[in-house]
């Protein structure tokens, strides 16, 4: 049996759907085949990162998603990239709540509140603020905007 036979079989017996002779000759296998150890090794590590997500109530057809992902994906690289992505969307997501929730704190603020200048105060730090940072022709919102929306 190919390389590829024996992953799509490891994955399967993950999901309970192997016979008990198939079972032994996965075994067998592995007690042989560094290469197919480290990829049911990084399944399970993968099936545990999904289920720790799941407890986090994320959208349960993502988790789904990322199952299927792995389970057709041979190289162990791909299915790395799944849950990179998982993680990425994940900031990018509270990022933009945050970003989103800055903006709404800022346009419900009187002029010079005391959140508006605390904003100002840590964008002034950044390298954008240095060259978009012309006092007396930007506005404080046209430079914390050209922030949110870099
Ligand atoms: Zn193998």
């Amino acid at each position: 049996m190919r390389h590829d036979d024996w992953k799509e079989r490891i994955s399967r017996r993950f999901d309970g759907e192997l016979s008990a002779d198939e079972t032994k000759d996965v075994v067998t296998h592995l007690a042989s085949c560094a290469d197919c150890r480290a990829y049911a090794e990084d399944l399970k590590t993968l099936r545990h990162a999904i289920r720790d997500a799941a407890e986090l109530d994320l959208d349960p057809s993502f988790a789904v998603s990322v199952v299927e992902r792995a389970r057709y994906q041979d190289a162990r690289v791909d299915s790395w990239v799944a849950v990179e992505r998982l993680a990425r969307n994940a900031v990018m997501g509270l990022a933009l709540t945050a970003a989103i929730l800055l903006a709404t704190l800022t346009a419900l603020s009187p002029r010079e509140s005391a959140s508006e200048h605390m904003i100002l105060s840590s964008v002034q730090d950044t390298t954008i603020t240095g060259v978009l940072m012309k006092p007396d022709e930007l506005t404080k919102s046209d430079v914390l905007l050209a922030v949110v929306t870099r």
